[in-house]
């Protein structure tokens, strides 16, 4: 609903839509009993829009006993009517799609053409997809492997999983989460990160709302050490799936290592963006532009360290920083907004930083400043490029998570490719270049898991999404996730029956 004579949306009542509390345990609003509240801060203003309990050990020992009592019934339910579930799903998505948007710009900053055109429209057709692939768990064909029996596989789901999620795309990252579980038969508890619970609670509303069973998608929003810890190591949680940063993600490992679960991991990034000198420098400095500062530069797939051919090199560096120039900062809800706040003034005095710091040894060619007047409320910062800096710099080597690009010069192909891989991380990656052979090269030789050719950031539900090396392991979305959220039993008929078998005399007898 508009307001009307403004070019304003109302932004999305909060205190009244969570009124009942900040939980969803089996088809219900409840309030944690953590005994401790936190706060929700709009980050565009400063200003707090919810307050609510936080999740103890108990509420999550709750939602893991609802998933537990619903996991039989969903487990067993055929694939049409899971599919069936998940199209009204994907249809309530649809009715609410503005409610969303309203909801995800309020709690993240993001502008509402982001939340309108992106992230709401993507979790939508993520559900689509999911409710399609429901009915194809693939795997191999049965068969007489042995020649004596009859062989084949069953594609069984896990059990209860319990799902961690970070902040920048708290709708999305919900949405990669439950749906490849519940497709698959498994009920989920997901704790969000307790800045952004707002959308993940509509989620799991929108999901009842469409008739998937009470128990079957819970929410559980605590702190990372409380909440978050206790669903890991939960005796009854059988799977583990954790997007968030690579130092988190170690802690997580360990505490599920302990009841010996199963892991998936998707961490932080710092994406290469790799100019050849062929390539069509209007697209590199466009797609530099979009690609480091979609979301604030809050995305772990954001180009992050632009490598330019040296003939390219100066004036990439000029038409970047002209085109940052002209990138709009703004209020969330306002029309002609391009660019939001981050999430927080925590976050944004840790970007800050990062840049500060780099004045010492790289060049600051534009940004580097919190803007000043109207939103120096906000946790607003500048688009900032960053020239010069040394390949083992921290302005290279570490995610920064913010609206920050470092570009540096290359000589050789080789080197271009060498200097790409020179990280921890190996979340995603692009080449830019008019060659086939310089192109498909960087693709083959790029050690990340998605390699974009004169693009970078689109991502669809068919494709899988996940790391190579410290950026995690397992893969969100697309018939791949499927691996993650089902075990495979391998079922062996005899087919002889006969009772002194051949294979015997290898522990018995001589036949
Ligand atoms: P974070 O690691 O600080 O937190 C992620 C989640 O983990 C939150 O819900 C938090 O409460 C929880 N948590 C914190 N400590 C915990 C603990 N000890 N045990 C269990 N849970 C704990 O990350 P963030 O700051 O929320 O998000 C940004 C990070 O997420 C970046 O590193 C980004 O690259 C990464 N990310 C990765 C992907 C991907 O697909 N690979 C996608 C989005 C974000």
């Amino acid at each position: 609903m508009h307001n009307p004579g403004t070019a304003i949306p109302d932004r999305f009542p909060a205190e009244e839509r969570f009124a009942q509390g900040a939980q969803y345990i089996a088809g219900r609003l409840t309030r944690g009993t953590s005994g401790r509240t936190h706060a929700v801060v709009d980050p565009a203003s400063g200003e707090e829009v919810l307050t609510y309990e936080l999740a103890g050990p108990a509420d999550v020992d709750r939602a893991v006993a609802a998933a537990r009592a619903a996991f039989p019934g969903w487990a067993g339910a055929t694939p049409g009517e899971r599919s069936d579930a998940l199209h009204r799903f994907a249809a309530v998505l649809a009715d609410r799609a503005e409610d969303f948007a309203r909801a995800e710009s309020l709690q993240c900053g993001k502008p509402l053409k982001l939340t309108r055109e992106f992230d709401v429209p993507g979790t939508i057709d993520n559900t689509a997809f999911f409710a399609g692939a429901a009915r194809h768990l693939q795997g191999q064909s049965a068969g007489e492997y042995s020649g004596d029996h009859t062989s084949y596989v069953r594609r069984e789901p896990i059990g209860v999983v319990g799902s961690i999620a970070p902040w920048n795309y708290p709708l999305q990252m919900a949405a990669w989460k439950i749906l490849p579980a519940i497709a698959a038969g498994n009920t989920i508890v997901l704790k969000p990160a307790e800045l952004t619970p707002l959308t993940s609670l509509l989620f799991a509303q929108a999901a009842t709302d469409a008739g998937i069973p009470d128990g079957v998608i819970n929410i559980v929003t605590g702190t990372g050490r409380e909440a978050g810890e206790h669903l890991v190591g939960h005796p009854d949680v059988a799977m583990t799936s954790f997007t968030g940063s690579t130092a988190v993600g170690k802690r997580v490992a360990e505490v599920a290592t302990a009841t010996v679960k199963r892991l998936h991991l998707e961490l932080g990034g710092k994406a290469p963006f790799v100019v050849f000198d062929d390539a069509d420098l209007e697209a590199a400095a466009h797609g530099a532009v979009a690609g480091s500062l979609i979301n604030t530069g809050q995305d772990c797939t954001a180009a992050t360290r632009a490598y330019v051919q040296r003939p390219l090199y100066e004036a990439f560096v000029e038409r970047t920083a002209a085109l940052m120039e002209t990138v709009r900062l703004g209020d969330p809800f306002a029309a002609g907004t391009d660019l939001g706040p981050l999430i927080s003034q925590v976050q944004r005095d840790r970007v800050a930083g990062f840049v500060d710091r780099a004045r010492a040894y790289a060049r600051v060619v534009t940004g580097g400043e919190a803007p000043e007047g109207e939103l120096a409320k906000g946790a607003y910062y500048r688009p900032t490029l960053i020239a010069d800096a040394a390949q083992d710099s921290e302005v290279v080597q570490s995610e920064i998570f913010g609206p920050v690009l470092v570009v540096l010069p290359f000589d050789t192909d080789d080197e271009g490719l060498a200097l790409a891989n020179d990280t921890p991380y190996g979340l995603a990656a692009s080449a830019w270049s008019r060659d086939v052979y310089r192109a498909n090269r960087a693709t083959r030789e790029i050690k990340a898991g998605c390699v974009w050719i004169n693009d970078h950031i689109p991502i669809i539900s068919e494709m899988p999404h996940g790391g190579y090396k410290s950026s995690g392991y397992g893969k969100d979305m697309s018939a791949y996730s499927f691996e993650e959220y089902t075990q495979i039993k391998h079922v062996m008929f005899d087919n002889t029956a006969v009772a002194a078998k051949d294979w015997h005399r290898t522990v018995f007898g001589d036949r």
